[in-house]
């Protein structure tokens, strides 16, 4: 490790300075950051992963007109038999898209295949295997309803119904829904910019051979998916080296470009007054220690307009304080109204070692036991280096601080990493 310039301060935060839960940590961030206004028009396929900038209201019906939800006979429910059978005269043939323009008068009938057109004069319809037909006759038997196997004008979605809410992350039903209304566009939020970096004296870029003591650049590449997945517009500053010139110059020119920024490495204990000289100099910074396994410490701040993330080194701990803290910032940014992915208790299937005083966030994999029961188990080695970790999970197990060690089978809360 070298950094240019000794520094003068002590390395580690001070036994005063306050040990934030994750709670109050996150929503200290959340109350800071005032939710991006500015507004855009995409098309639908670009929508996708978007974050609707008001309500959208349905201008139609959809279904837009009465229609069979099977293939069978049209009818009038008045011609229902209430015992024994009645034949009725099959006057002509509904495809979907080919509606029959005539009335259905009573004692008649129309063949319809499902989505046609109601004909006018029916209200029901009779599955196919329930009739017997012989030439143009139509035999129907007692045992059926008015209105049955109809499906309503409007009962998907009635028009002025407000359909998708403002803040809403849009999904491929989203997109179905818009295109169901007739919607060709979308508006929706701007998307923030968001800078990132690594440093660290010892990280090479991948495609570049490794002397003694380096080792490959992994955390930019997990911020590049993260931030991907959430969609932001990532702007990659590469590696920066341990330097404060360095640093300094790729935070201002991060702030130039950028609506918010994340660095990599060089907060932990040994460093942390390195990033906060470097930040103090160009911008404002508040160095926390969060209650956290792994995780802390971890910076928040801001450089002139841009606001500032810095992540510890461990690639473990990169993601979990990304997940915990940057993912709902952005989010909440994005003007998204969710802003923190769900949380469920399930049983966990491994024995779980933890020491009380921090909350954890190990590795989970949430899956379904023999029977079907949803249940997690731990990925294993729980270090803040084992990316592979979080590589094999699909699930953070959340630990409260108070929590001990739990024997197989103990009830826990997980938090899933799906977005929606
Ligand atoms: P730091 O927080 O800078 O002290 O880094 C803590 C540990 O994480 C050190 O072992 C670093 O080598 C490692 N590390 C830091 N940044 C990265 C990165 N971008 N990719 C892989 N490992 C890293
Ligand atoms: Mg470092």
């Amino acid at each position: 490790m070298s950094i240019d310039e000794p520094s003068t301060v002590s390395c580690a935060a001070p036994e005063t300075e306050q040990v934030l839960s994750v709670a109050e940590a996150q929503q200290r961030i959340l109350s800071s950051l005032p939710p991006l206004t500015a507004q855009e028009t995409v098309g639908l396929y670009d929508s996708l992963g978007r974050i609707t900038a008001h309500a959208v209201r349905a201008p139609r019906d959809v279904p837009p007109f009465d229609n069979s939800a099977m293939d069978g006979y049209a009818l009038r429910g008045t011609d229902l038999p209430a015992e024994g059978e009645r034949e009725l005269r099959i006057v002509g043939t509904v495809l979907a898209g080919k509606p029959y323009d005539r009335v259905v008068d009573a004692g008649e009938c129309v063949r319809i295949m499902t989505g046609g057109v109601l004909p006018e004069g029916t209200d029901s319809v009779i599955m196919q295997e329930n009739v017997i037909r012989y030439d143009d006759i139509a035999v129907i038997r007692a045992g059926h309803k008015t209105g049955e196997h109809v499906r309503h004008a409007g009962e998907d979605i009635a028009q002025h119904d407000s359909v998708i809410a403002a803040g809403k992350r849009l999904g491929p039903a989203d997109l179905g829904v818009l295109a169901s209304l007739g919607f060709t566009h979308c508006e929706v939020l701007r998307r923030p910019r968001v800078a990132y970096f690594s440093t660290g004296d010892e990280l090479r870029p991948v495609g570049e051979p490794l002397s003694t003591g380096c080792l490959y650049d992994s955390s930019r590449y997990t911020l590049y998916g993260l931030l991907q997945q959430l969609g932001v517009i990532p702007i990659d500053l590469g590696i920066v080296p341990d330097q404060r010139q360095a640093l300094r110059d790729t935070l201002l020119r991060a702030a130039a470009e950028a609506d918010v920024v994340v660095s990599t490495g060089g907060v932990s204990v040994g460093e942390a007054d390195f990033v906060r000289d470097t930040l103090g100099a160009v911008g404002e910074i508040h160095f926390w220690r969060v209650g956290m396994k792994p995780g802390r410490p971890f910076a928040f701040g801001r450089i002139k307009r841009t606001w500032f993330f810095g992540l510890p080194g461990n690639p473990v701990s990169t993601m979990v304080t990304f997940l915990q803290f940057v993912q709902p910032a952005l989010r909440h940014l994005m003007g998204e109204q969710r802003t923190q992915t769900y949380r469920l208790r399930v049983p966990c299937v491994s024995p779980l070692n933890k020491t009380p005083g921090r909350m954890e966030f190990q590795r989970g994999i949430l899956e379904s036991d023999a029977d079907g029961h949803a249940v997690v188990r731990s990925t294993g080695m729980q270090g803040s280096a084992i990316l592979s970790s979080m590589s094999k999970a699909n699930c953070f197990i959340v630990l409260p601080a108070a929590c001990g060690d739990l024997p197989a089978g103990a009830l826990v809360e997980v938090q899933i990493f799906t977005l929606l």
